[in-house]
Parts: C-alpha cells; sequence; structure tokens
C-alpha cells in the first residue's frame, strides 16, 4: 500500500521512515518533504503543502492512509476535509486541535474537567494584563494564545519582563493574531517530561516516555528553542508515575473531550511538569498539550519501535487502538540536533553539508532543514538534522550519536554537548 506523511522536518522523517520499514507498504509519500526524504530511496517527496491538493493527490494516487506530522495543517481542518472525502487520515480535527491551537481553550478545558495545571487568567486588554501581574507577582509566564512555532512563551523571572512580554503581545503586535490574546500563569517548578498517546477517540495507546531539551545550550541556558536534542526512555516517568500521568491526565482528556462533544483522535501530546517527591504524590501538571507528536521527541521514539508501524496506524484511524501493540526496544534512544548558525534568532540557510555517514541500525541522521540543491545538500531552516543513535545504555547511545555528529559538516554548525544530562545524572 501508499500512504502518505504531510510535513517537512525531523519529526516526519522519522515517521517516514519507520513506515517505510513495513512490509505492506510499497511507497511512503512525504509532502513536502526535506532533502533527507529526498535522498531515500524508499521515500518520494511531493512538492505540494495546500490541504486541498493533499486531499486530491490521496484520492488520485490510492493512498492507505495519511499521518500528519506538524499542528499547522491540523489547526487548519486536514483532517475535517480528508474524512469529509472518505480518506482516511490520523490525527485531530480542526476542533480538537484546538487543546493546542489556543492555550485559553486548553486551560479552560483543563480547569474545567480538574486537570492539574498552573493557575491562569486570559487577557486581551494590556492595561488589564499589567495590572494582574503586579498583583501575582514574578516569576510568572506569559504565553501567546494561538500557535507560534515555539516561540509564544515568555518565562518571566522579573516582572520587567513580563511587562515588556505582554507590551510586545498585547501592545506591540509582535506575534500578529497569535499574540492578540495572552495566558498569563502562575510559574511551576520541577522536571519536564513529554509523555506522547495516541487516541481513537475513545482507547489510548501509550508511546514511550521521552525527554526534550529545549534551551539552545548546554545546562539548560540561552533562549527556547523548538527543541535542541531529546531521548526515549526518560527516567523520570516510572512506573508509578506513568501510571498516575494516564490515570489523573490522559484518561481524563481524553474522556473530557468527549464528554464535550468533541472526540479526540490523534497524537496527543501533553508536556508535563513534575515537581520533586514521592512518585505517588509529587504534583504532576500540565504544560501544554500538543495535538501531534514532538519534534525532537519522535525520532529518538520512532527509533525504538520494533514492529510495524503501519498496522498500528491502521488500527488507530479504524478505532481499534485496543487491538493494537509497540514492540518497544528496551535500549535508549537519543538524538542531537544540528542546528544552524543564528538559530533560533534568524538562522542562516544555504549552507553545503558534507560528512553525513550512512544509516545503521545504531544511528540514523534524520534531516530537518535541509535541501538537496542539484546534488548538493544545504541547510535550509534552523533545526537542519537529528542525529539519533540507540545503545544499551544511555552512555553508548550518547557516545554514538556524537561519534555520529563529529563526521558531520557545515558552516556555523551548533549543538548541545549534554544531551540527556539528566538521564547520567540519576
Ligand atoms: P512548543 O514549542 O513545545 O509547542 P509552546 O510554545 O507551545 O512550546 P509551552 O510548551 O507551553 O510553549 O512552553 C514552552 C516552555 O516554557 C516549556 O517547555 C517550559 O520549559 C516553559 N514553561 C511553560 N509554562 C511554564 C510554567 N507555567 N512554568 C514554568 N515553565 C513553563
Amino acid at each position: 500500500m501508499k500512504v502518505l506523511v504531510v510535513g517537512s522536518g525531523g519529526r516526519e522523517h522519522a515517521i517516514a521512515w519507520k513506515l517505510s520499514q513495513s512490509s505492506r507498504v510499497s511507497t511512503v509519500y512525504v509532502a513536502p518533504g526535506n532533502g533527507g526524504t529526498a535522498l531515500t530511496s524508499s521515500l518520494q517527496n511531493i512538492a505540494i503543502s495546500k490541504k486541498e491538493e493533499l486531499a486530491q493527490f490521496a484520492q488520485n494516487n490510492g493512498i492507505a492512509f495519511t499521518v500528519v506530522g506538524p499542528e499547522a495543517p491540523l489547526a487548519d481542518g486536514i483532517v475535517d476535509l480528508f474524512r469529509a472525502k472518505g480518506l482516511a487520515i490520523f490525527g485531530p480535527t480542526q476542533a480538537a486541535a484546538q487543546l493546542e491551537s489556543s492555550k485559553d481553550f486548553a486551560k479552560a478545558f483543563l480547569t474545567r474537567h480538574g486537570i492539574p495545571t498552573a493557575a491562569y487568567a486570559t487577557f486581551t486588554d494590556t492595561t488589564a494584563a499589567h495590572h494582574y501581574v503586579d498583583e501575582q507577582g514574578a516569576p510568572i509566564v506569559i504565553k501567546a494564545d494561538g500557535l507560534a512555532a515555539g516561540k509564544g512563551v515568555v518565562v518571566a523571572e522579573t516582572l520587567e519582563q513580563a511587562h515588556k512580554a505582554i507590551d510586545d503581545m498585547l501592545g506591540g503586535g509582535k506575534l500578529g493574531a497569535a499574540g492578540a490574546r495572552v495566558v498569563i500563569e502562575g510559574f511551576l517548578k520541577g522536571e519536564e517530561a513529554s509523555f506522547i498517546v495516541m487516541v481513537d477517540g475513545k482507547n489510548v495507546l501509550p508511546l514511550a516516555s521521552s525527554q526534550d531539551h529545549k534551551r539552545q545550550l548546554d545546562h539548560d541556558q540561552g533562549p527556547n528553542t523548538g527543541g535542541m536534542g531529546a531521548y526515549s526512555p526518560a527516567p523520570i516517568v516510572t512506573d508509578v508515575l506513568h501510571d498516575r500521568i494516564m490515570r489523573e491526565i490522559i484518561l481524563p482528556t481524553v474522556q473530557g473531550m468527549a464528554d464535550d462533544g468533541i472526540v479526540f483522535t490523534g497524537f496527543l501530546y501533553a508536556g508535563l511538569m513534575i515537581d520533586k517527591g514521592d512518585d505517588a504524590t509529587r504534583p504532576i501538571n500540565v504544560l501544554e498539550f500538543n495535538c501531534r507528536m514532538g519534534d525532537p521527541e519522535t525520532q529518538p521514539i520512532m527509533m525504538r519501535i520494533r514492529n510495524d508501524f503501519a498496522d498500528v496506524i491502521e488500527k488507530a484511524i479504524a478505532g481499534k487502538l485496543d487491538q493494537a501493540h509497540i514492540d518497544w526496544d528496551p535500549r535508549t534512544t537519543l538524538g542531537v540536533v544540528m542546528a544552524a548558525e543564528n538559530y533560533p534568532a534568524s538562522p542562516r540557510t544555504g549552507d553545503v553539508i558534507t560528512g553525513i555517514p550512512a544509516a545503521t541500525a545504531d544511528c540514523v541522521t534524520f534531516h530537518a532543514g535541509t535541501k538537496l540543491d542539484g546534488d548538493t545538500l544545504r541547510t535550509s531552516g534552523g533545526r537542519v538534522l537529528c542525529v539519533t543513535a540507540i545503545g544499551d545504555t544511555v552512555e553508548l547511545a550518547r557516545k554514538t550519536a556524537y561519534d555520529t555528529v563529529a563526521q558531520i559538516h557545515f558552516d556555523g554548525a551548533q549543538y548541545r554537548k549534554d544531551i540527556a544530562w539528566r538521564a547520567l545524572k540519576k
């Protein structure tokens, strides 16, 4: 069968790579894909991204199912359109995607259903927002309501930073429509973890736990980014915490959406803040929901799946996730993101990339911001590659990944040297 993956990042490269391993999948189309998916013989890029054109392509080419990587097409209603045309697709409807596309929607949902999250208030009026942060004090977190590609959150350590963020978003229109409404929420301390599940409307299949590294620089310094590396499993998510996260957060979310008349299907990603303490009682709060897999968490997660992922997706679309299972490789996988010069502020593009070794069973270089220019591979975005390795221990996976990173060259390349430091500390 032929399948379609929508998107162009490292996440989509990893999903397409995994699907292409299925003996039942003959071709994986990636729309629009990147330099890496163009170079892989089992994958085929198609240069379209409008949802109507994608639906037409799926119809004309007998696509068995479509998987959507990024949030923008989901928030734009690609799932609604495909379903209206009778095309199989895995993802949430536009209404369900509001869990990610509107932080105000997500916070109101969480609060209404008693799912733990920081206290918050939502503002469109600048004066009222300034007044609220003065009342609450710092640290405090200012979030643009809409999608802002990871740039819409300011963790303000001082009142001055909080006031500036409000002025930038509400007053200055810095993030456009996404920042015309802001959510202001209490600062949460603890350790973050990504908990991603697949949902078919009623059944939930959890994926392996993982941990992202949001800050640009080692020791979690520098600005927030889309993510500079990830690994799986995340040791913080013990069996006890896993059960609690399912019981206290994931299942009430899926049930709450159904109760609200907005059935959720697709990948559901809970960004969690886990405070210190005993696993049975330590506070777990929802920082955010995403209605798709994370990037770069997907890369290490896909590498740990040993069985046929196309089969799992088909069951999810058919509402039979209760009959699906994932055979997880017990080893650790770890991905190091290589980013372009000046990422995240204003990444330089067009640099020539050399030295990427052929994929092995232990290490795969997933592409993100790359493009083929004739025979030359060039950088074309902020996050360029995610070198992902597997090993019996975190140390071994890390060594393999960094040994590969050392072979790859492009001018201005930057990457963190401490991916998985929390796991190693444990
Ligand atoms: P993403 O790029 O993952 O989509 P986003 O823009 O949707 O991110 P959030 O995940 O809500 O934003 O926040 C980004 C980061 O800011 C979090 O990973 C976390 O490090 C920090 N953060 C968000 N909310 C809080 C909070 N209430 N307390 C402390 N830190 C927070």
